[in-house]
């Protein structure tokens, strides 16, 4: 807990600080697991729903805040499949959330800051800059957010991605206690495997998040294989250059065994090429990697163009004959997912999301 003095709202504690609030009250401990289950599994989401003898009921109103982020704004894609929803939290701030429906799919992607300090210049967050941290309960809210929503229809999330607004790991400690939160098998159980955490390469970030043993999915967002050019696209490479990403990265496979995902935007002329395919290449030589290739989405600050067909022709085909895998994700559905902080750019750029 970072950034204010107000009581801690109930999303913002885990179950073990949950206990012991409990106990601190004199209350039996076994309420615990009765209060979690309320707001983990069952949605609660008023006071007056838990399920808790009066005066305890009165003391958690009293003493603690609980704040259900409101939809200020939505937005939806012509085909139904994709959705964001403008949430506004306890002091007026808002924040992007995105759910996307793709068969047996539900998918959430979800925010980690109010703005980002990482200033990419292809991200319409990175241009908001840095305005604050997310709390644990805050980023915990969004996954419950569309979780109801779903459960309602008999449905629920199987996947989540923190690409939205931010940088997950510049609100390490934030991020890991949702995440903790959101893995409980006494809460919602959320499977490790179908979470994904993107960053844009804090290398002490990402050699710390290897040793908490979480088994969720680690994404990087690369963009660019030279540091001249990565500094150009992405400023944070100048204190993270990739001699020290990739050396955490190696860190991280070593350490967890798994895979990672690289994520590359392509953008026409800039990172297109197949000589920045061939240092791909050679950067990743020997990692367990595979290459999420997307257009660059345009945004109005911005004058970058996504690649044309022929370049992503070429591009691929030196990945190809390196044997290095790779998927091209669809502008709609998942590519939408995986910036969502840029949804309102897109919308502008391409009529592909219209109010509701
Ligand atoms: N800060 C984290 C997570 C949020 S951004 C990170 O950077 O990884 C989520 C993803 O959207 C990142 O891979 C980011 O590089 C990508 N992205 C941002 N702006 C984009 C754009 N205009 N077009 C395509 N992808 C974009
Ligand atoms: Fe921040 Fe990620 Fe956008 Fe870069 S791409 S500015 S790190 S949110």
């Amino acid at each position: 807990m970072t950034y204010d003095t107000q009581p801690l709202d109930l999303y913002d504690l885990s179950r073990e600080a949950l206990g012991e609030l409990l106990a601190s009250w004199g209350a039996p401990r076994t309420l615990t697991l009765e209060l979690w289950h309320a707001l983990y599994r069952q949605g609660a989401t008023s006071f007056e729903t838990l399920p808790l003898p009066e005066a305890l009921r009165a003391r958690f109103a009293a003493e603690t805040r609980w704040h259900i982020p409101q939809v200020v704004d939505r937005l939806e894609a012509p085909d139904g499949a994709t959705r964001k929803d403008l949430l506004e939290l306890a002091d007026g701030q808002r924040i992007e959330v995105v759910l996307l429906r793709y068969r047996q799919r539900r998918s959430a992607c979800i925010s980690t800051q109010v703005g980002c300090a990482c200033g990419c210049v292809f991200c319409a967050t990175g241009g908001m800059g840095f305005v604050r941290q997310l709390t644990p309960g805050e980023i915990v809210a969004q996954v419950l957010h569309f979780q109801r929503e779903l459960a309602a229809q008999s449905e629920s999330l199987s996947n989540l991605v923190l690409m939205g607004m931010g940088e997950p790991f510049l609100n390490y400690e934030n991020t890991v206690a949702a995440l903790r939160q959101l893995l409980d098998p006494q809460g919602l159980g959320f499977p490790p495997r179908r979470i994904t955490v993107s960053t844009a390469g804090i290398a002490p970030g990402i050699k710390r998040f290897a040793e908490e043993g979480l088994g969720v999915n680690l994404a990087i967002s690369l963009h660019a294989a030279t540091d001249a050019l990565r500094e150009q696209l992405m400023p944070i490479n100048r204190r993270y250059p990739l001699a020290m990403l990739f050396e955490a990265t190696r860190a991280y496979t070593a350490k967890t065994g798994r895979r990672v995902m690289f994520e590359w935007a392509l953008i026409a002329g800039v990172n297109d090429s197949p000589a920045q395919a061939e240092a791909l290449v050679a950067q990743v030589a020997g990692l367990p990697a595979h290459i999420n290739l997307i257009l660059l989405n345009p945004t109005p600050t911005y004058p970058g163009r996504p690649a044309t067909p022929e370049a992503v022709a070429a591009f691929t085909t030196v990945l190809d004959a390196a044997g290095i895998p790779h998927t091209m994700r669809q502008r709609r559905g998942s590519a939408i997912a995986a910036g969502c902080g840029q949804l309102r750019a897109r919308e502008r750029a391409f009529g592909l999301l219209r109010p509701l």
